[in-house]
């Protein structure tokens, strides 16, 4: 075998552009990027969310943060009507949510991540605040 039938089955004998930079690469056949540096931008790049991905990530992190302080907010009020116009206020957008569980008594708690709330007929109730005796589940 000679040396060029080896340098063109192994090196390219074409110039090729790295993908992310479009500098003329050298060395094998295969290869696509300069260094890991060029690699690493690239993964980067094509990996990278779609602006409404980032635009649904945004208000859910957001809901589940405002789901967070409303525990703090059920330990001076208790009306699930007034939770709900906290809720508004905030930002809450009830649009967004992550998943849906089932609660031991039939209701639907909706949940931002670990986060969530329930509907009640006058507001919501934060879905930590179910976890009490009175709501522990119905025996069978
Ligand atoms: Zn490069």
């Amino acid at each position: 075998m000679s040396w060029a039938f080896l340098d063109r089955m192994i090196f390219r004998t074409q110039s090729v552009q790295c993908r992310e930079c479009h500098e003329s690469l050298r060395g094998r056949r295969d290869k696509q990027f300069c260094d890991d540096s060029c690699r690493a931008k690239h993964h980067r790049k094509t990996n990278k969310p779609s602006p409404l991905i980032r635009q649904v990530e945004g208000i859910l992190l957001k809901n589940r943060s405002i789901l967070k302080e409303l525990k703090q907010v059920i330990q001076t009020e208790s009306r699930s009507d007034r939770l709900f116009q906290w809720l508004r206020r905030q930002g809450f957008d009830f649009n967004y949510h992550t998943h849906v569980e089932v609660l031991p008594d039939g209701r639907l708690a909706i949940m931002c991540f670990e986060e969530g709330y329930i509907l009640d007929e006058n507001g919501v109730k934060p879905w930590s605040a179910m976890k009490e005796p009175s709501l522990s589940p119905l025996p069978s």
